[in-house]
Order: structure tokens, then C-alpha cells, then sequence
């Protein structure tokens, strides 16, 4: 089994998913006493969201690869970046490493592909649902066709998650907001959602979506555990 370096922290509500998430598909895949070898990094995330939030992209570019880095230094030989938004800087973390980076969007992806779908509504940080670091791939590597909610609709899936799903609230009125997007996304034309940020998985269950929702923690977590058994 292959350690993997997990780059969390962003938030800590969704790296403890993670870490349950390949516990749990290492013991059911290896025995009941197996589990996952990692290593994490865990950054305070105030001080993230504070460099997310001022535009540091260079700042935060830097904190990832020395994290990057240090987790190589200890062991790690795979990565994986516990969180949609800094994916923003996946490449530059990838060339700052010799170890494989398993990028989130991948995954996901695939799994959609294979499920038949084409065109999909995207839920995250308005980083991730308005700038091209994301989307883009989702289109040019993937040949997906993506849909965001409106501007009103971004405002409050960022809002949530800033201002509740970080904080460990999980708040009934925002599922039913989260309930209203994802079926306006539906009705312009979304065939699958994904839940593109870490965190949601915490609020939106499938029930709440009447097209088949796409997790990107547990997608990412996955395909993580299959490339540490595999190596
Ligand atoms: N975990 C979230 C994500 O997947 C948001 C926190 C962050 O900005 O990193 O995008």
C-alpha cells in the first residue's frame, strides 16, 4: 500500500471525511483491521480563506507547494488536495513535487462519464464555480458540458459554505435553499450535479436532487484509496 499525503485542513470538517472515508474503504477492501496509510497536513484554515478572500493566490500558491513538499519529505507518494477551490493551484503543485497529484476534478468526471451524462450543474466556492481552473477541465479534458447556478444562487452556495458548512453547521433553511439551486439547475438542463466542494456532502443528501448527485469528497477519497492499493 502506497502512503498517501493528504494537503487538508480546508476545512478540517472535510479532511475528518476524507480520513473516515479511506479508513473505511481500505478495512472493507483489506480486512477489518487494515486501514488507510497517510500522512496529513492540516492548515489553519482562517488564515486560508483570509489569502482566499484578499486575492493572495501567489500566498497560497506557496503555502500548498511547501506542504506539498513536506509531506514528500515525510513519505507520501501520492497527493491528494482535500478541496475543490485549491485545486486553483494544482499544477504548480504537481511540478513542485516528484509524486503523483490525484486531482479532484478527475475523478469525478469519469464517474459521470460513465454513468452516460454530459451535462452537468456545479455546486462550490464561487472561486470554483466562476473562475476557468475548474470548469475548464471539467470541458477540455473531459468533454463536459457545465452549468453554474445564477449570480444570486452563487452568492448563497458561497455563503453557505464560508459562513456555515466550515464552522460545523449544518442549518435545515440552507438545505432547502441548496434544494432550490440544484433544481433550478435541473431546469436548465443539468442531467447530474456535483457537489463540487468538500464540504456539501455534509448538507445535500440525494434525496435533496432529482437528478443523481456527484460527491466529489467521497469521488476523490476513492480514487485515492485504488491508487495506494494499486501501487
Ligand atoms: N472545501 C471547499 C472546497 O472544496 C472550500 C474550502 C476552500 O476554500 O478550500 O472548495
Amino acid at each position: 500500500m502506497r502512503t498517501i499525503g493528504l494537503i487538508g485542513g480546508m476545512s478540517w470538517e472535510s479532511s475528518a471525511e476524507y480520513y473516515r472515508i479511506l479508513n473505511q474503504g481500505v478495512r472493507d477492501r483489506l480486512g477489518p483491521t487494515a486501514s488507510a496509510r497517510c500522512l496529513l497536513w492540516s492548515f489553519n484554515f482562517a488564515e486560508i480563506e483570509e489569502l482566499q478572500h484578499w486575492g493572495d493566490w501567489d500566498a497560497l500558491t506557496a503555502r500548498m507547494t511547501d506542504a506539498a513538499q513536506r509531506l514528500e519529505g515525510a513519505g507520501a507518494e501520492v497527493l491528494v488536495i482535500c478541496t475543490n477551490t485549491m485545486h486553483r493551484m494544482a499544477s504548480a503543485v504537481q511540478e513542485a513535487v516528484a509524486v503523483p497529484l490525484l486531482h479532484i476534478a478527475d475523478p469525478t468526471a469519469e464517474r459521470i462519464k460513465a454513468a452516460g451524462f454530459r451535462t452537468v450543474g456545479l455546486l462550490g466556492t464561487a472561486f470554483t464555480m466562476e473562475q476557468d481552473f475548474y470548469k475548464g477541465r471539467l470541458a477540455e479534458r473531459h468533454g463536459l458540458n457545465v452549468i453554474v447556478p445564477s449570480e444570486a444562487d452563487r452568492a448563497t452556495v458561497h455563503r453557505v459554505i464560508y459562513e456555515e458548512l466550515v464552522a460545523g453547521k449544518v442549518v435545515p433553511a440552507s438545505r432547502e435553499a441548496y434544494r432550490g439551486i440544484i433544481a433550478r439547475l435541473v431546469d436548465a438542463g443539468a442531467e447530474a450535479v456535483i457537489l463540487g466542494c468538500t464540504e456539501i456532502m455534509l448538507l445535500v443528501r440525494p434525496e435533496d436532487s432529482a437528478v443523481p448527485i456527484f460527491d466529489t469528497t467521497m469521488l476523490h477519497a476513492e480514487a485515492a484509496i485504488e491508487m495506494a492499493l494499486a501501487g
